[in-house]
């Protein structure tokens, strides 16, 4: 039987914007549609034209070469017509494929937002329908608030999503707006929609994840009948977000409830690229990629307790849901104070480090880390320091330079202008290869940081090789042990290559404990230039 195509639409620069904080320049607009684009989505919804400089910019070229670049704004003003409507003019002169009106459907809105009749809110959505087809642009049809308007006037609602069909809209976009919507009742709501003569084929979900559904509401919906989907990437969206399209891709094209009857633009080899695309829309961002993301974050196939570890390494099926190499992923056991022996080898066996099992340096190890983490680390988040750790005890890294002291100062004063400012100062002392050199820097983002650019101001010989390292997060936690506080900090870094890596330092002082976590991350990142670390092998 041949498979029915499911059309994927992401609204990431349309609906992803209204994220709290978050704020696409063009530049960073034109990038993710390129993302998009390569990725294979159907539908790359852009913005809005002329509702800001940002967007009308954007729609000056079409910014897609595969996907269908898409328009969105409101149909036209009642009581003007088309031709004498700017918002209608504008959004005809987009440099887009498709144009997505969003038209109210809850005849509550139609009264209160539109203040027009009911009547005249079917005929703007039929004429504009008619003015995007004849303007040479596929047209589709946002009805807004649609499942809230079912449940207030189901005739009404009915009505918005027929004037769309029969103007001829190859798209009527049931949208949860409010995101309050359970599965069952999409399910049988559309239905409805259906059997009132708007065929599935035409019909499109857009969910919003306000009772954590999104996911469920837009496959829920495919399994009532509608054809195309609508989400943006990582989920993001405003207050609880949208339907998240990295999680509903890898459902629709890995799962046998849908990949049996469905298929999408998304083949096996563009998905194994998702993990990736996650990761660097995050990245553009600013913002780490969340660990527990399903699918594509970094714990999605992470394993922690010694007997899963066994049976992991055993047959890998008997603990993952799919395998992680089908979205780009990677398997991964933790070290942590649960593991057992067969942890650690696997752990070590990964990064290319091979080592006995009864070899008594890997007896030294383990109760290394035991104990290390008993005062705070924290090693299964913090895989580089793990690295060094497990390196310089089995065998031994070099010393690429010595610190032989440094001084943290913190002074909170007036400046000229008479502004309360906070400045810090750190002096660090480096040994390389016998010559001492002495560091300083001034920062007004902490004490952490200056320590942190004194310390990378001059390395000597190696200073070439950390202009590409950069630290992406700094995470603190106060740990309560029996006696006094720790202080725990976790260190992301990253360079030109892409790479990610974790450092941990534990101390009862925030400054020492930092100190440490940004040593490793120098280490670990003049040994990876060397491939001397970080070469996780394939299993
Ligand atoms: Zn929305």
């Amino acid at each position: 039987m041949a498979r029915e195509r499911i059309y994927l639409f992401d609204t990431t620069l349309r609906d992803g914007q209204q994220t709290p904080g978050i704020d696409f320049s063009v530049e960073d607009k034109i990038s993710i549609a390129r993302l998009l684009d390569d990725f294979g989505f159907d539908y790359v919804e852009g913005g809005y034209p002329g509702a800001n400089p940002t967007d009308t910019r954007f729609f000056e070229s079409k910014r897609t070469s595969r996907a269908s670049f898409v328009a969105f704004g409101m149909t036209k003003r009642a009581g003007i017509s088309v031709s004498n409507d700017p918002g209608m003019s504008l959004l005809l002169q987009a440099k887009s494929d498709a144009i997505c009106f969003v038209a109210k459907s809850w005849d509550y809105h139609v009264k209160v937002a539109l203040g027009c009749s009911n009547e005249e809110n079917l005929e703007s959505i039929e004429q504009s329908v008619t003015a995007a087809a004849a303007a040479g642009k596929e047209p589709m049809v946002d009805c807004e608030h649609f499942f809230d308007g079912f449940k207030n006037n189901r005739d009404y609602a009915l009505a918005c999503a027929r004037a769309a069909y029969e103007a001829g809209a190859r798209w009527i976009v049931l949208c949860d707006t409010n995101g309050g919507t359970q599965p069952s009742e999409v399910r049988d709501i559309v239905a409805a929609v259906i059997a009132s003569g708007v065929p599935g084929d035409h019909l499109g979900i857009h969910a919003h994840n306000d009772t954590g559904q999104a996911v469920a509401n837009s496959l829920a919906a495919i399994e009532a009948g509608v054809r195309q989907v609508q989400g943006t990437l990582n989920g993001i969206g405003e207050r609880c977000g949208n339907a998240n399209l990295v999680t509903i891709v890898p459902t629709l094209v890995l799962k046998p409830a849908f990949n049996t009857r469905f298929e999408t633009g998304i083949d096996a080899e563009k998905l194994q690229g998702l993990t990736q695309l996650s990761h660097a829309f995050d990245e553009l961002l600013n913002r780490s990629p969340d660990h527990q993301a399903p699918y594509v974050g970094a714990s999605a196939f992470a394993t922690k307790a010694g007997i899963h570890a066994s049976a992991l390494l055993k047959d890998p099926r008997t603990y993952e849901h799919v395998p992680p190499e089908t979205v780009g992923n990677l398997r991964k056991v933790m070290v942590s104070d649960q593991g057992g022996k067969s942890n650690f080898i696997n752990a070590l066996k990964r990064r290319g480090i091979v080592v006995g099992k009864d070899d008594p340096k890997l007896d030294a190890l383990i109760s290394i880390v035991k104990e290390r983490e008993a005062t705070g680390y924290a090693y299964e988040g913090a895989d580089a320091s793990f690295e060094l750790l497990a390196r310089s005890t089995l065998g031994s890294i070099p010393e690429f330079f010595a610190v032989e002291g440094f001084r943290v100062m913190v002074e909170r004063r007036f400046d000229a202008n008479g502004t309360l400012k906070t400045v810090s100062e750190a002096v660090v002392k480096v040994k390389i290869d016998g010559e001492m050199t002495m560091s300083v820097a001034e920062s007004i983002h902490g004490p952490v940081n200056a320590l942190d650019i004194a310390l990378r101001k001059d390395l000597g010989k190696y200073q070439s090789e950390i202009g590409d390292l950069e630290l992406v997060d700094f995470k603190v936690r106060i740990l309560n042990g029996s006696t006094a506080a720790v202080t725990r900090v976790l260190i992301e870094s990253t360079d030109a290559s892409g790479a990610r890596w974790w450092t941990v330092g534990v101390s009862d002082n925030v400054i020492d404990a930092s100190f440490q976590a940004l040593m490793d991350s120098i280490i670990y990142k003049l040994m990876k230039n060397r491939e001397q670390v970080g070469q996780i092998a394939a299993e």
